[in-house]
């Protein structure tokens, strides 16, 4: 994911000797504290254990979630669509509460469709991404009347095959692959060579075909990369896209009416990383508004967002069977890891392994604490939710709980590797 460098060697070697303090988590701030014990959902954390009745569990909280969505309402232009990528956390209770805040869901397979469409998300606002959809997918799309995202020439053909069978236009937006990227994130997902979208330099071609085959065109889709925290950066992108978009709908078969310039907003997972700062973001979004009202006045602009509405909102909660001493250094097992937590572990995407935030939940305000490092059953060095780490000291029977954890947490996870039990989720 993103890797901070906060100081070089000059620097360094400038002000020494006094060796400089290591960078730090940020505040974990949005669960409260009660009787030492975090509260999630309103439920002291051995409660809600008790309630779920197992462990290992993801509880994924209610009020953080509706919170986040009125934050981004307060700072962005009113104008600006919601939707959210439901690949971050496509549980059927989550995708159902945040189909009723947001302005959208955009999904990623078929069974994410049917997740949307049972949680009851209006198909006018799903829109449909990825770089494989399969013919049958392309063909439930078409007859569930949700916009697609297209990403190759292939993926026209079987529209219009399925558009004529079903006597429906197929709705669809142009998923574009930018010639730039967004510079900065952990993922880059556009710019090169890529399997994401299609080129520029493909869409004259693109566009006659859309024309010929009789497909309803709406607009486009452009998404530069993902986990960001550096607000001039996004800004950047969204401004390029704008951009490029508006160069492109002068060539289009008919008025852009969608502009999706995708997210990227990242959130603070590891040591020295600051949350995102959302107020340049909602300036630069409210002028790329008024051009677009000049430009393009029909388009409605749309920013899709997975990890920022639930990343923040999430725990993993696990229980600690056993504590160990090797050679000094203390280990607390726990009874799950990267099987239910493959981020956490390190293993997803990440270059350099960083601890996320952990604490032991049933005694976070605990002044009494050592460095131990909590790992999972799995017989794997892999299995590592801390790497020593300054915890609250912990026994047997106690709470380890991962920060963070409510995006690519249980769908993201290898839960078949090694037979260990699945985990539960709960939405509190
Ligand atoms: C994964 C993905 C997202 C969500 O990314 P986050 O980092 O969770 O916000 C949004 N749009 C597209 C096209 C994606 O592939």
């Amino acid at each position: 994911m993103t890797d901070t460098t906060l100081s070089t060697a000059a620097e360094t070697a400038a002000t020494a000797p006094a060796p400089r303090k290591p960078p730090e988590h940020a505040p974990m701030q949005q669960f409260a504290q009660r009787d030492g014990q975090l509260v999630v959902g309103g439920e002291l954390l051995t409660t809600l254990a008790a309630r779920v009745g197992q462990t290992p569990f993801y509880a994924y909280d209610r009020g953080l979630l509706r919170q986040r969505v009125a934050q981004l309402r307060a700072v962005l232009p009113a104008a600006v669509k919601l939707h959210y990528a439901m690949k971050a956390n496509p549980m059927p209770a989550v995708v159902g509460l945040m189909a009723g805040l947001v302005d959208g869901i955009d999904v990623a397979s078929a069974g994410e469709l049917k997740v949307a469409l049972d949680a009851g998300a209006h198909p006018a606002e799903i829109s449909f991404a990825g770089p494989g959809k399969r013919d049958p997918e392309l063909r439930q799309a078409v007859a569930s009347r949700v916009l697609v995202n297209v990403e190759s020439l292939r993926e026209l053909a079987v529209l219009g095959a399925a558009s004529r069978e079903l006597g429906l236009p197929a709705r669809v937006a142009v998923r574009v692959n930018p010639d730039f990227e967004l510079k900065g994130s952990g993922m880059k997902m556009g710019g090169g060579p890529k399997q994401f979208g299609i080129d520029v330099e493909q869409l004259p071609e693109v566009f006659a075909r859309i024309a010929a085959e009789g497909l309803q065109f709406e607009g486009f889709h452009l998404f530069a990369g993902s986990q960001n925290l550096r607000a001039e950066a996004i800004c950047e992108a969204q401004t390029k896209s704008y951009e490029l978009a508006l160069r492109l709908a002068a060539l289009a078969p008919a008025p852009v009416r969608f502009l999706n310039l995708g997210g990227g907003f990242g959130i603070p997972y590891f040591p020295g990383e600051q949350p995102l700062d959302l107020a340049p973001i909602g300036a630069n979004l409210a002028a790329l508004c008024a051009r677009a009202a000049q430009d393009m006045p029909q388009a409605g602009i749309v920013i899709e967002l997975g990890r920022y509405f639930v990343g923040e909102a999430g725990v993993y909660v696990t229980r600690i069977v056993d504590r160990k001493v090797s050679r000094g250094q203390i280990y607390l097992v726990t009874d799950g890891g990267l099987n239910h937590h493959l981020s956490a572990s390190g293993n997803f995407g990440q270059v350099v392994r960083k601890n996320y935030p952990v604490t032991i939940g049933n005694k976070a305000a605990s002044a009494e604490r050592e460095v131990a490092s909590v790992v999972g059953p799995l017989c794997t060095p892999l299995d590592l939710l801390a790497d020593r780490m300054l915890l609250p000291v912990a026994e047997v029977g106690d709470l380890a709980v991962v920060y963070q954890s409510g995006a690519y947490g249980a769908s993201s996870s290898p839960q078949n590797f090694l037979g260990h039990p699945h985990c539960v989720e709960v939405l509190v």
